[in-house]
């Protein structure tokens, strides 16, 4: 029984951890591609629904821990947790992130930097935390939370859309604090860890890339939720702008099968990583590693 997949990546020892799951629309994680096709490769439930990982990346980084990404979180009600099947629920009252930061040895205080790809509520929702009369607080009370400006600014510019998305109290308390490191674009976050645009889910969604020792991670999150979405019009129905989506993973794909990256996916049930072997359409994932079972 764990929670955590630890690795080494040149220099950096790294723990993939699994912040809980959720259950989301099969036909909108897919898009336009028709239900007989994704159902070959990933059996929905009684409701249409397929279960997904809340999968971080912790790195012992010389300057400090680094956390991608934060999962859920505690905030939400339980009606909302029954719609999106949420499994989340940790030891001691605390969610299954922290439980999976302490397997690791480690406490939220201990984490210095966190990184969100967006602000999405399954991806930014662990950065704060509801402690009865405290109200809502700081999940990691000594970080600082690097996010794109743009995707601050989306997810305050809201619409009817985009909406149900966006949570503030993930992220205004954050920026009340004065706690966020806002990037504009590309750029390098700590020695060895950048960030890359790759647009399309949401305007300024971001991937992360670690790279040390010759070896090269890319977290996808939800460029490539799944390894299921390799082909490139597999496509999420939740991105805003699904033919910018595309040509974000056009790239990136090139780029992985040239240079050996891992593919880190944030969302796929049964796979942490792996690297793309072959070409073009015939691209197929191998040196897969296995999700750890809870
Ligand atoms: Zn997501």
């Amino acid at each position: 029984m764990s929670l955590i997949h630890s690795f080494t990546l040149g220099a950096f020892r790294c723990h993939a951890m699994e912040g809980g799951t959720q259950r989301l629309d099969g036909g909108a994680m897919f898009g336009v591609v028709p239900k007989p096709l994704w159902e070959k490769r990933i059996t929905p439930d009684s409701r249409n629904r397929i279960s997904l990982a809340m999968r971080c990346l912790l790195i012992e980084h010389p300057d400090g821990l680094v956390l991608i990404d934060t999962a859920l979180g505690n905030k939400e009600d339980a009606k909302f947790r029954e719609i999106y099947g949420i499994e989340n629920a940790g030891q001691h009252g605390r969610t299954q992130l922290e439980t999976a930061l302490a397997e690791a040895g480690y406490h939220p205080a201990d984490v210095k930097t966190v990184i969100n790809t967006h602000l999405h509520f399954d991806h930014a929702g662990g950065n704060t935390w509801v402690d009865g009369e405290d109200g809502v607080r700081l999940t990691f009370p000594n970080a600082t939370y690097f996010v794109q400006s743009g995707d601050l600014e989306f997810a305050r510019r809201q619409n009817e859309r985009t909406r149900a998305s966006y949570l503030p109290h993930n992220f205004e308390p954050v920026a009340e604090a004065g706690r966020f490191r806002l990037l504009e674009g590309d750029g390098e976050v700590l020695s060895g860890i950048s960030v890359r645009l790759t647009p399309g889910h949401v305007p300024f969604h971001q991937s992360i890339v670690v790279r040390s020792g010759g070896e090269t991670l890319f977290y996808l999150a939800d460029v490539m939720p799944t390894r299921h979405h390799l082909p490139l019009p597999w496509i999420m129905g939740y991105d805003v702008e699904p033919l910018r989506t595309l040509e974000s993973k056009r790239r990136l794909v090139g780029e992985a099968l040239a240079e050996g990256w891992w593919l880190f996916f944030e969302h796929d049930h049964d796979v942490v990583m792996g690297r793309l072997q072959g070409a073009g359409k015939g691209a197929e994932l191998v040196d897969q590693v296995a999700a750890p079972t809870p």
